[in-house]
């Protein structure tokens, strides 16, 4: 199980999106998440959900060391 210490980062160029967006978010989970789904909200037009933020969550990887 992952601590909140881990940093893991979510790249937007392998999430679906619309618009060719490359930002990538590294942080720690609770973190990555949280900004991510804002940026997905301001950035890519989704609705702020709890399906949005386990999409998100999903798609955490851990930064490599
Ligand atoms: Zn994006």
């Amino acid at each position: 199980m992952a601590t909140t210490s881990t940093r893991v980062f979510v790249d937007c160029r392998e999430m679906p999106s619309e618009n060719n967006c490359s930002l990538r978010i590294s942080g720690t989970p609770d973190e990555v998440v949280k900004a991510a789904t804002q940026h997905a909200i301001a950035s890519h037009g989704h609705k702020d959900s709890t399906e949005l933020a386990s999409e998100i969550r999903a798609a955490l990887k851990p930064e490599a060391a």
